[in-house]
């Protein structure tokens, strides 16, 4: 080191490091060099810059593995609502869902299916995974983002709108556009089979084409077919592709949805534990809030189903109808003056893309999901560009540290902060970050453990959480005592690279 030449570009000093492996937390100094983690414990050397952690809890930045920020990465990638609650990787492409590779069918798709959750305006300037992830990076996102390849899409790409399984050449062109993402550095495949046209999958499909993902050592995450009544089948399907193709199973926003299926998740983490003891990696994730959000439509055809209470489904946006924004189907019956899955019906026909928030969780499922050892926290929070969004696309990360760790103990410290870190890191393939460790990417959260909580309502979503006070992406500092600085030092987290 030259005279004069400070050592280090940042020392967070005086915080209590909780680094991320599960082991309880300890004072030490943590030292940057570049975009690496270069001295953890006594800092000698001198520094461009010290942030005074005393009274905090520095951690690794958070990794929000079910995000569908695919667009929002693009067109507003400060990303200010992830960041703020101290997420500093995003995985999207997820639910079988997101926005490359492009085809023309599916850019019919987007207009009528995604554009109100996943945001509108598209311009799409790529077709391929590849040169998606170059328009991220032309974009400048102030997070990682590593990308899923969405079933969806490929299905669209080859065979539109088809309800029926694929013929052998298309399923071997599934593949190969499968193939050409994946080495692009796609780290997995995922899967939405309640969305058209994942829907339309048979299990054959998704077998064959997850040897394709097994081949690079991906993972094959899946919103699967049924998180109500059929909940335990179809946790055995995705165990089961998992299992004939070689692949590790990641098991989206895993619940128990309606009230007459409360409490199977104790059965279908039991099978998941089975699998585990069979050989299988299989994981799961889930956001820390009783109530789902997705597109009305799928809602509308399932509570027709499940004769859902309509008290208990909120209007969350409804671009051509914000007035009834915020409102539950009950209050849009009444104001309609007709039963309200008419009057939803009816809305549906007027503005498609309506999406929506349902109460149909119980408070109990989550927790025990969130406690066992192989669950992580994946927000799902759809970046539609008005109305009101479900809060967790804000309060994810804050809510279990306020509420889940700092309240109810549901979780310890250093429980909650393994599970946002090291588990999805080594799950997603994240090489090098999830933790605080010698050349590790200073990617660190530090944050007030006595004040942290989210406050973003159903009512008023668009709030950011308390008690973040610092987030550092590859070293440079994002949020910055509590503000964003703008700056974009996200990078696009490519498998095997
Ligand atoms: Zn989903």
């Amino acid at each position: 080191m030259s005279e004069g030449k400070p050592g280090l570009d940042l020392a967070i000093v005086g915080g209590t490091v909780v680094d991320g492996r599960g082991r309880p937390g300890s004072r030490a100094d943590v030292g940057i060099a570049g975009a690496r983690i270069v001295s953890v414990g006594k800092l000698g050397e001198g520094t461009r810059r010290t942030i005074d952690a005393s009274g905090l809890v520095v951690t690794p930045g958070f990794i929000d593995v079910h995000a569908h920020d695919d667009l929002a990465v693009v067109q507003s990638p400060r990303l200010e609502f992830k960041v703020m609650q101290g997420v500093t990787t995003d995985v999207v492409g997820n639910c079988g869902m997101g926005v490359a590779p492009v085809s023309p069918a599916y850019r019919r798709y987007y207009e009528t299916f995604l554009a109100s959750a996943l945001g509108e305006g598209a311009d799409f300037t790529w077709r391929t995974t590849s040169e998606y992830y170059e328009a991220v990076e032309r974009a400048g996102t102030s997070l990682n983002v590593a990308c899923l390849v969405p079933h969806g899409l490929l299905r669209l790409a080859v065979m539109g709108m088809e309800p029926r399984p694929p013929s052998d050449s298309e399923l071997a062109e599934m593949k190969d556009l499968l193939e050409e993402a994946l080495a692009a550095g796609g780290i997995g495949l995922s899967s939405g089979l309640i969305y058209p046209p994942g829907i339309f999958a048979t299990t054959a499909e998704l077998t064959e084409l997850c040897r394709v993902v097994a081949s690079h050592g991906g993972l094959y995450a899946s919103h699967i077919r049924d998180e109500g009544e059929r909940l335990l089948e179809a946790v055995g399907e995705a165990i089961r592709i998992g299992e004939e193709a070689g692949v590790a199973v990641e098991i989206s926003h895993h619940k128990a949805a309606e009230r007459a299926n409360w409490g199977k998740v104790a059965e279908s983490l039991r099978l998941i534990e089975e699998a585990r003891a069979r050989g299988l990696d299989v994981t799961v994730d889930v956001y820390p809030y009783t109530a789902g959000s997705t597109v009305l439509g799928v809602l509308v055809a399932s509570a027709l189903r499940d004769e859902a209470d309509p008290d208990e489904i909120l209007i969350a946006s409804a671009p051509h109808h914000p007035e009834l924004e915020g409102k539950t189907l009950e209050e849009l019956g009444r104001l309609r003056g007709m039963p309200p899955l008419e009057a939803a019906r009816g809305l549906l026909q007027e503005d498609p893309s309506v999406v929506a928030i349902v109460f149909s969780m119980a408070e109990e499922d989550v927790r025990r999901v969130m406690r066992h050892p192989v669950a992580m926290f994946g927000s799902d929070g759809l970046p539609s560009t008005g109305g009101k969004p479900h809060p967790r696309l804000y309060g994810t990360f804050a809510r279990v540290l306020g509420t889940y760790v700092r309240q109810e103990k549901v979780l310890t410290l250093e429980e909650a902060i393994h599970k946002m870190t090291a588990l999805p890191a080594a799950k997603h393939r994240l090489a090098g970050r999830g933790e605080i460790a010698l050349g590790y990417y200073a990617d660190l959260t530090i944050f007030d453990p006595a004040s942290v909580a989210d406050v973003a309502t159903y009512q008023e979503p668009r709030r950011h959480p308390a008690g973040i006070r610092y987030v550092i992406v590859n070293g440079e500092v994002i949020v910055d005592n509590g503000r964003h600085t703008g700056k974009a030092a996200g990078r696009v987290l490519r498998a095997g690279r």
